[in-house]
């Protein structure tokens, strides 16, 4: 073929995605083998059939055609009413753009906040995409680490350190993969260092309806931080419509408008009966949000209760979010070397945390997405084997090395 641009084949970067297990697990699936999957952040219930029939009337009504490009208004005011009722910022149909899912969110708010050759902050751990959708706006990705040991929340220091010249800071609490919900103290630091570098802060808040313990803090609703957060929201999780791609941005009216260009480019636009489908979604209020987080809730309980019955594997402080983030690290192991062994003793597929970068090296991400008693048994074996592997190796430390 004919050369393709350098920005398109510097996507993925370099080196392996980490996703090596992924596709073990899957191939295995295939093959017929009965695999627990805790990988992906999917729910294990599928849409609400009432959801899909309020989309199928839209579309039978005739919402078939070209939709309004920033989002049809009934769907920029439910947006604007939900993020007004979350975090008391007044918000009105002027601050949103509606777009194809968070991640197409993400991908257009790096559109925005610089021009190619610039830097673009992210912390690490992260949500896999994230260093791949800033190289895709031809930004340079910088990471900030977000240690273990200061629970994976990312200290003043290190941001400030960073700071200097970049253009932009993207945030993701309540956190995937970590479960980690972003303390008052850390969201007003992220605030003081974006004001003193001049950064956008991206605000990645597609997990804000599962919230388990503490509260979810929007960094936008900050003094002066509204002028400054794009903030990333999706129907995805918190109506389990990962399916329907339905996301938005909320952000300065200015940023909206111009953001309205980039789709009137890109997507052009949103189907109109998947729009409607979410108002109808929305239109359903909290309650049904904290229904559809419930599952979460439960199994996060569970997990609670395992680990505190263990002291081999330790876990990230698990505030929200549908994840676990599991120290395996006393069994001598890499995330990967003990996913590795977890898939093929026990036939249960995680996530190594070195698939989401080098500050969760050791570590496993489990999601909480089979049901219940499922769930409980999987985990309670997860601790059997590394309890096993850590003792063997107690014993041997030099075999295991
Ligand atoms: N951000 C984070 C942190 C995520 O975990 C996900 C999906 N797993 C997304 C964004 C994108 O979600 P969607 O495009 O489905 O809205």
């Amino acid at each position: 073929m004919a050369h393709p641009s350098h920005r398109i084949r510097n996507i993925t970067g370099d080196g392996s995605d980490g996703w090596d297990l992924f596709y073990r697990a899957k191939d295995l699936i295939r093959q017929g083998v009965a695999v627990t999957e805790l990988t992906i952040g999917e729910h294990d219930v599928k849409t609400d059939p009432a959801i899909l029939d309020a989309m199928h009337g839209a579309a039978k009504a005739g919402a078939t055609g070209y939709a309004s490009i920033p989002g049809i208004p009934e769907l920029r005011a439910a947006v604007a009413e939900r993020a007004q009722r979350l975090t008391g910022v007044p918000t009105g149909p002027e601050n949103v753009i509606v777009t194809p899912g968070g991640q197409a969110a993400l991908f257009a708010a790096h559109q925005f906040v610089g021009d190619p050759g610039e830097r673009a902050l992210h912390v690490d751990p992260y949500y896999p995409t994230y260093p791949g959708t800033i190289r895709a706006a031809g930004l340079v990705p910088v990471a900030v680490t977000a240690r273990a040991e200061a629970g994976f929340e990312p200290t003043e220091e290190d941001l400030r350190a960073v700071g200097p010249g970049a253009r932009s800071l993207l945030v993701n609490s309540p956190n995937n993969p970590t479960g980690v919900i972003y303390s008052d103290r850390t969201l007003e630091a992220i605030a003081r260092v974006a004001a003193e570098h001049d950064l956008w802060v991206i605000s990645d808040e597609v997990y804000d309806s599962q919230v388990w313990e503490g509260r979810h803090l929007s960094p936008r609703a900050l003094p002066g931080m509204a002028e400054r957060t794009l903030v990333v929201g999706s129907l995805s999780k918190s109506h389990a419509m990962t399916g329907s791609r339905l996301g938005w941005i909320i952000g300065p009216p200015e940023a909206a408008d111009l953001l309205w260009d980039l789709s009137t480019v890109s997507n052009y636009g949103i189907p109109g009966f998947i729009q409607e489908a979410g108002v109808f979604a929305l239109a359903q209020g909290p309650g049904y949000e904290t229904g559809i987080a419930e599952p979460f809730r439960r199994r996060r309980e569970i997990t609670q209760r395992l680990l505190s019955g263990q002291d081999v594997v330790r876990a990230a402080p698990q505030r929200g979010a549908m994840y676990a983030m599991l120290d395996v690290r006393a069994t001598g192991l890499t995330g990967e070397g003990f996913a590795m062994r977890l898939l093929d003793e026990e036939r249960i597929a995680v996530l190594p945390g070195e698939s989401f970068g080098q500050a969760s090296a050791g570590h496993v991400r489990i999601a909480m997405t089979v049901e219940d008693r499922a769930y409980e048994d999987a985990l309670a074996r997860i601790m059997v084997l590394a309890q096993r592997i850590a003792a063997q190796r107690a014993h041997f430390p030099a075999e295991i090395g």
